[in-house]
């Protein structure tokens, strides 16, 4: 049985600028290296480069050319929020490889479980498009990868601020992948409905919690017990890959949402303790947003802290009452697909 946690974590990524002021700027990433740089209690690795042949797993060729082709140059405007300096393609295909790497590890056994540091981010991204600081969907890769590895079943948990559409719409159809958002709603990228739930054979196998703002760690405590750890559960995971954003940190400056480094931390136990049970323990969390430093350092401990099975410690914010209305369209939307 493997143990211990692998971390990624890797300076090339600070090669990414997305312009002066952007908040998604490489301190954030030198600000996970300068904490846990020297910190011992995990295996700490490297990243790699992402093939095109992966990549492509999710992304169209054409999308692929046209970020190849930012190499270099100065700057490249993708959308209002989104742009490359010369080192953005390297950076992006190292945050995608990186999860794979790490992925490959857990699968080997050379450890239980991992996070990977990575940016820039990715759910945002869709198959043919770069949007929303993303430009390689990391986590939508890394599940495609699973699968061709193997994998028979993939959960993705993304509790990041926002909605993930480009994994929710690479995945909808699939009934393989289990794709849940909890999210600020309605808010930017502007989808991740209760009513969204998958098309086709893949219907069932989305799961959105659109939450408004000012819901913090009691209000996420309830819906993982009620709705989210029910599902994922049934659907028995092989694989649990966390898009881990901590951009639903009560001190975020862009978002809305309450939650403390308690309620991540409870967030991440429940998930593992689902992927104990039905996945040999195999879970992999991945950076996504946020966009205070603090929240992204005590995000990200509180998370290494659940997948080291320390015990949650108890939630700080929010009142689980408020999530009633909620989780009653989400039940709704749902209780086609899932006995909840
Ligand atoms: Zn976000």
């Amino acid at each position: 049985m493997a143990h211990g946690t692998g971390v990624v974590l890797d300076a090339r990524m600070l090669a990414h600028d997305p312009g002066r002021g952007h908040p998604e700027r490489p301190e954030r990433l030198r600000a996970l290296l300068d904490h846990l740089g020297d910190a011992r209690g995990f295996t700490r690795l490297g990243a790699r480069a992402a093939t095109d042949e992966e990549i492509a797993l999710v992304h169209t060729p054409a999308l692929i050319e046209h970020l190849e082709a930012t190499a270099g140059r100065a700057r490249v405007v993708l959308d209002p929020d989104t742009a490359t300096s010369a080192g953005s393609w390297e950076a992006a295909r190292l945050a995608a490889g990186a999860v794979l790497q790490l992925c490959e590890a857990v699968l080997a056994g050379e450890v239980a479980n991992g996070f990977a540091a990575v940016r820039p981010p990715g759910h945002h991204a869709e198959s043919n498009r770069a949007m929303g600081f993303c430009f390689v969907n990391n986590v939508a890769v890394a599940a495609a990868y699973l699968k061709r590895r193997g994998v028979r079943r993939v959960a993705v948990i993304d509790w990041d601020l926002h909605h993930g559409n480009g994994t929710q719409h690479v995945f909808e159809c699939d009934p393989d992948v289990l794709y849940v958002s909890t999210h600020q709603y309605p808010f930017y990228p502007g989808t991740g409905a209760a009513d969204e739930v998958g098309r086709g054979e893949g219907a069932g196998r989305t799961l959105n919690l659109p939450f408004p703002a000012g819901f913090g760690d009691a209000e996420f405590d309830r819906a993982l017990d009620e709705v989210v750890v029910p599902i994922l559960t049934r659907f028995a995971p092989e694989f649990v890959l966390v898009s881990a954003g901590f951009d639903a940190d009560y001190r975020d400056p862009l978002g809305g949402l309450q939650v403390t480094p308690q309620g991540f931390a409870r967030m991440a136990h429940r998930i593992a303790s689902v992927a104990n049970r039905t996945a040999a323990g195999r879970i992999v969390a991945v950076l996504e947003g946020g966009y205070d430093l603090d929240a992204i350092v005590e995000g990200v401990d509180a998370t290494l802290a659940a997948l080291a099975d320390r015990p949650p410690p108890a939630p700080r914010s929010g009142d689980a009452r408020n999530a009633e209305r909620v989780l009653a369209r989400v039940r709704a939307a749902q209780s086609p697909y899932w006995d909840i």
